[in-house]
């Protein structure tokens, strides 16, 4: 679908019976247009194709190494994770909605936003320094989600502490309601927590 602002949205659900296209492709029309961290200096590009891909197997992520060349960002979501929290068996568009939020929050951060200084070739290889790297980015980005955010603070806390760095509760609350800080600030952190020195 190619509306009259040039960005293109493709859904792709392995199970639509389960994950309706037409739901998908309206949250994601409504999460760009609205999303709070597009601000007057952070603005959607004008082209964009965005691909979404929902299935069981998936791992949610939004893949945007490709967009300074192509203006393409292609978008996984995994399923169960579109499902009501509350245990009711069916899709929830207001999950969706956040699920969709958090994943735009990277991509805006990365690739929109100046003041980020985002640098793809310097992202830590896969290991501890990653994912500790990537918890830090979630929480900054939740907490300035506010209520559109898919993640309490206290849930954000528990996954982090439970990852190799085991990253300290406090580590997760100041960047959570912290003041603004770059991809730097956050490379450095998950530096800090994965030193071999502590
Ligand atoms: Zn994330």
């Amino acid at each position: 679908m190619c509306g009259p602002s040039g960005i293109t949205i493709n859904v792709t659900c392995a199970d639509p019976e389960e994950v309706p296209p037409d739901l998908v492709r309206r949250c994601v029309e409504r999460v760009i247009f609205t999303h709070p961290f597009l601000v007057s200096r952070v603005a959607m590009p004008r082209h964009l194709v965005i691909e979404v891909s929902v299935s069981a197997h998936s791992c949610t992520g939004i893949q945007h190494g490709a967009y300074p060349s192509t203006g393409h960002i292609s978008l996984e979501l995994n399923e169960i994770s579109l499902f009501a929290q509350d245990g009711s068996f069916e899709v929830s568009e207001d999950q969706v909605l956040k699920i969709l939020y958090h994943e735009f929050g990277h991509f805006i951060d990365a690739r929109l936003d100046p003041n980020f200084r985002y640098d793809h070739d310097r992202r830590p290889p896969q290991g501890p320094m990653r994912v500790a790297y990537y918890h830090l980015w979630d929480a900054y980005i939740d907490g300035r989600l506010g209520e559109f955010a898919p993640y309490t603070l206290q849930e954000r806390q528990n996954e982090a502490a439970k990852c190799q760095a085991a990253l300290p509760e406090a580590a997760i609350a100041s960047i959570w309601s912290g003041p603004p800080v770059s991809f730097d600030e956050i490379l450095s952190l998950a530096e800090r927590y994965t030193s071999p020195i502590g």
